[in-house]
């Protein structure tokens, strides 16, 4: 049994701004202005042997300052703790909180927490997050999502897509779901022309469309060879994606925007998704992201990971026995992550 105990936790609530805003289909829907600044919540904790830990959640347009008044109220439950018992301290700070749910800005608090424990075990231990959880694969195949977003005009789309492969990044993704659904399979159309059949591509719509729409643009990009349609409709409606998932040879992507292990079970019960998108801090850290995982992969469902840092740790890639694609970005917010 370990003696070490928590000693000291340091919360941070950091904003980062981007150099340029960053609009997808829900801002040329009008549901949403661009994306200015990404709210951060760092958490650093420290044990008695001096072994440290750091993990971060994130939040875009609104929520930042709750996740840290959140994480501030809940986090002097872990002092005195051995940093080991993960699992336990899981619930220990879900109970802490428990008045304002199990899922949302709750979780996503808690998450901060959660990275920054394995952190600290994975750094005490010597080894990267991937070989500590115990890895399957020493690489993964990686996809482009900066240079596909709908503020880029289509002659720049295509400058970042050649850009993208020529620097070895297997996968572009592009963003659709504008109200002009012309542009769209225009855009699409032009990247593959351009790279050929030989480059994965994927789409994300961000739920913009309704299902008739869905079913019409599924259609449509059924002969493009895609690697998936990411959330063709909104993140809960799971019987509208499980009826395009059953529909069309072309996977659907989604689950991104879940924000629990239970809201990411009753995505797989539905059969919902070819591709399943838990975003780790979103889901409340590493400790749910594993439970999300093992359900995947005993219902058969492929995994892509859409939240990855080079550190702090959220899984690595190389970890799941299902992952096959993690996001990348070249250009876009999480550059400043890996200086
Ligand atoms: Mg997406």
């Amino acid at each position: 049994m370990s003696a070490d105990r928590i000693a000291w936790l340091r919360l941070s609530s950091v904003y980062l701004p981007l150099a340029n805003p960053i609009s997808d289909a829900k801002v040329l829907t009008g549901r949403q202005k661009p994306m200015t600044e990404i709210a951060m919540l760092f958490v650093e904790l420290q044990t008695a042997d001096g072994h440290t830990g750091l993990g971060l959640s994130y939040s875009k347009r609104a929520g930042g300052p709750g996740q840290f008044a959140h994480a501030k109220e809940i986090a002097p439950t872990l002092l005195g703790e051995d940093p080991n018992d993960i699992a336990r301290l899981w619930n220990t700070l879900c109970w802490a909180g428990a008045s304002v749910g199990r899922s949302g800005l709750a979780t996503q608090a808690i998450g901060a927490f959660d990275v920054a424990l394995y952190d600290l075990k994975a750094r005490r231990a010597g080894l990267p997050l991937a070989k500590l959880l115990g890895a399957w694969r020493d690489s993964v195949a990686c996809y482009n999502t900066s240079g596909g977003f709908l503020h880029t005009p289509l002659d720049q789309l295509l400058v970042n897509a050649q850009a993208s492969v020529e620097r070895g990044i297997g996968g572009i993704k592009l963003k659709v779901g504008q109200p002009d659904r012309a542009l769209d399979l225009q855009r699409v159309a032009a990247v593959r022309r351009q790279l050929g059949d030989g480059v994965a591509l994927m789409v994300d719509a961000n739920q913009q469309w309704d299902r008739p729409t869905a079913q019409r643009m599924c259609r449509a990009f059924e002969d493009l060879g895609l690697v998936w349609i990411e959330e063709p409709l909104d993140a809960y409606d799971h019987e509208g994606h499980a009826a395009l998932a059953a529909a069309f040879d072309t996977p659907i992507a989604t689950g991104e925007m879940l924000t629990s292990a239970a809201e990411h079970g009753d995505l797989i019960r539905h059969r919902a998704a070819d591709w399943l998108m838990p975003d780790a801090p979103r889901v409340g850290g590493i400790t749910p992201f594993l439970k999300i995982a093992a359900m995947a992969e005993q219902a058969g469902v492929m995994l892509a990971c859409t939240c990855t840092w080079p550190r702090p740790t959220p899984p690595s890639p190389g970890w799941s026995t299902s992952t096959g694609w993690s996001r990348c970005s070249t250009n876009g917010w999480r550059s400043p992550m890996a200086a």
